[in-house]
C-alpha cells in the first residue's frame, strides 16, 4: 500500500503559501519554487482505515524514509509489536526500517557529486550492511547496538586501507541517521580504523620507458578469434586509446571504461570531474587525442569503451582490467607490479615534472594539496627547475629574435 506524501503549508509559512494548502515534491523542483518548513505528511489507507498524518519531517528525503518505513511496517508510524529492549525513550526517535534508512542515506550520497566509482563504493558497502543485518534478523535501524558495530566491522575481511575507508562510510551512515533522530547515539564511534592503514599504497607512477613499453605491447596484443554476440572485439589500437585517455586525463580506469563523448568531451577539453565550488572542471587534451576520441564515436557512439551494452560500471570496468593486464604481461618485466591505477599517477608526475603547480593537479585529480606533497614528493621539481620550466612554456611561441639583435650591433 503506497501512502501518499505532500507538503501541507501551515498559517505562519515562511515562504508565504496559503494556510492548508498543499505542494508536493514534483511541485517544489519546479523553477522559481520558494522553500518553506512546512511539515510533510502523508495519507492513505492501511487495513482499510483511511489517515492522514504528519511525518514531522520538512526534508523530502527524511520524510520519505519515514512514509517507506511505514508502508513496511503496514501501520502508521509509532508502536511496534517487536520494539528491541535496546530502544530507550522510543518516544524521542523516529522508527525507521533498515531498508528506509539506507535508501534514504543512498539518495542523499547521490546529490553528493561524487564520481561513478565512489557512489558505487557506497552502494556496496550498504548492500553489505543489509546482508549484515538481515542476516541477524533486524528489521529496524534502531535495533542495532554498539556490540553489532564492533561484529560488523570485525567481519569486514579487506586490507588495512580499504577497511579504513569502509569504517568512513560506516560512520557517515550512523552519523546520518543520528542526525535525523532515527538512532539515539553515534554507535560507531568506538570503532577505529587499523594500525597502519594511512601507510601510502604504491603510488610510483610507470617511467616513461616503461609507459613506451606498454604502448608496444598494445602493438603485440591479438583480437580475440571468436567475437562473442554482444560484445565488442578488442584490438590493440583499442586499448591503446584507452590508455592515452588515462594518461592524459588522470581519470579512473571506471570513469574512462565509462567514458560517454556526449558528456565529457567539449573540443580539446574533457570534463574530469566536480570541483568543490561545483563548477566542472576539465583537462586539456591535444587534437590528435581529441581526433581518435571523434573516430571511435563515428564507430561505436558516444559510450566509446563500451565493450557490452551492460551499462554496469564494474561489468565494463574489470572487463577493461583483463585487457590491460594482457598488455601489461606482454610488455615483459616491471619493477612494481603493474596496475591500471599507476597510469592516474603516471598523469600527476607528467604534469609535476613540467611544473605544473601542485595545487592545480590536486584540483584535477580530485585529491588535496596535502596528499600530493606527501605522496608524489618525489617527483616535484626544485623551485628553480620549476620556475624555468614554465617560462620556457611560456616564451615558447613568443617571437625570436636572436638573429636582429646581432645585425643591430
Ligand atoms: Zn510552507
Amino acid at each position: 500500500m503506497a501512502l501518499h506524501i505532500y507538503r501541507r503549508h501551515r498559517r505562519d509559512c515562511k515562504a508565504g503559501y496559503a494556510e492548508d494548502s498543499l505542494s508536493s515534491e514534483f511541485d517544489e523542483r519546479k523553477k522559481g519554487w520558494k522553500r518553506c518548513d512546512c511539515p510533510i505528511t502523508a495519507s492513505g489507507t492501511f487495513a482499510k482505515k483511511y489517515r492522514r498524518q504528519s511525518t514531522g519531517q520538512w526534508e523530502w528525503e527524511a520524510a520519505r524514509a519515514i512514509v517507506t518505513s511505514w508502508e513496511q511496517a503496514r501501520e502508521w508510524g509509532g508502536g511496534s509489536p517487536t520494539r528491541p529492549p535496546n530502544a530507550a525513550s522510543p518516544e524521542s526517535l523516529t522508527r525507521i526500517t533498515i531498508t528506509a534508512a539506507t535508501q534514504a542515506f543512498l539518495d542523499r550520497i547521490s546529490t553528493k557529486g561524487f564520481e561513478p566509482a565512489t557512489e558505487s563504493k557506497y552502494r556496496t558497502f550498504i548492500k553489505q550492511l543489509r546482508a549484515f543485518t538481515d542476516s541477524h534478523g533486524y528489521g529496524y535501524i534502531d535495533q542495532l547496538t554498539i556490540t553489532d558495530m564492533d561484529r560488523f566491522y570485525a567481519s569486514w575481511p579487506d586490507g588495512k586501507r580499504a577497511k579504513a575507508r569502509k569504517l568512513h562510510k560506516l560512520t557517515a551512515f550512523i552519523e546520518f541517521c543520528v542526525k535525523r533522530k532515527w538512532l539515539k547515539e553515534d554507535i560507531s564511534a568506538d570503532l577505529e580504523p587499523p594500525e597502519g592503514h594511512s601507510i601510502p599504497a604504491n603510488k610510483t607512477p610507470f617511467t616513461d620507458e616503461e609507459i613506451n613499453r606498454i604502448l608496444a605491447a598494445c602493438g603485440k596484443f591479438k583480437r580475440e578469434r571468436e567475437p562473442q554476440p554482444g560484445y565488442r572485439q578488442t584490438s590493440g589500437e583499442d586499448i591503446k586509446d584507452f590508455i592515452y585517455v588515462m594518461l592524459y586525463t588522470g581519470m579512473r580506469i571506471s570513469d574512462v571504461a565509462t567514458f560517454d563523448t556526449s558528456l565529457r568531451l567539449n573540443g580539446n577539453e574533457i570534463f574530469v570531474r566536480m570541483h568543490k565550488t561545483k563548477k566542472e572542471l576539465y583537462t586539456w587534451v591535444p587534437d590528435w587525442l581529441v581526433n581518435r576520441l571523434r573516430d571511435r564515436e563515428r564507430l561505436y557512439g558516444p559510450r566509446i569503451f563500451a565493450l557490452s551494452k551492460s551499462h554496469s560500471l564494474s561489468v565494463q570496468t574489470e572487463r577493461w582490467r583483463i585487457k590491460l593486464q594482457k598488455v601489461f604481461t606482454l610488455g615483459g618485466e616491471f619493477d612494481e607490479p603493474p596496475v591500471p591505477h599507476k597510469f592516474r599517477h603516471t598523469f600527476v608526475r607528467m604534469l609535476l615534472e613540467r611544473g605544473i603547480p601542485v595545487g592545480d593537479i590536486a584540483e584535477l585529480i580530485g585529491d588535496t594539496e596535502r596528499t600530493l606533497l606527501k605522496y608524489y614528493a618525489k617527483w616535484i621539481p626544485s623551485r628553480q627547475a620549476r620556475l624555468t620550466s614554465i617560462l620556457k612554456e611560456a616564451f615558447s611561441d613568443r617571437p625570436h629574435d636572436s638573429e636582429k639583435v646581432l645585425s643591430m650591433r
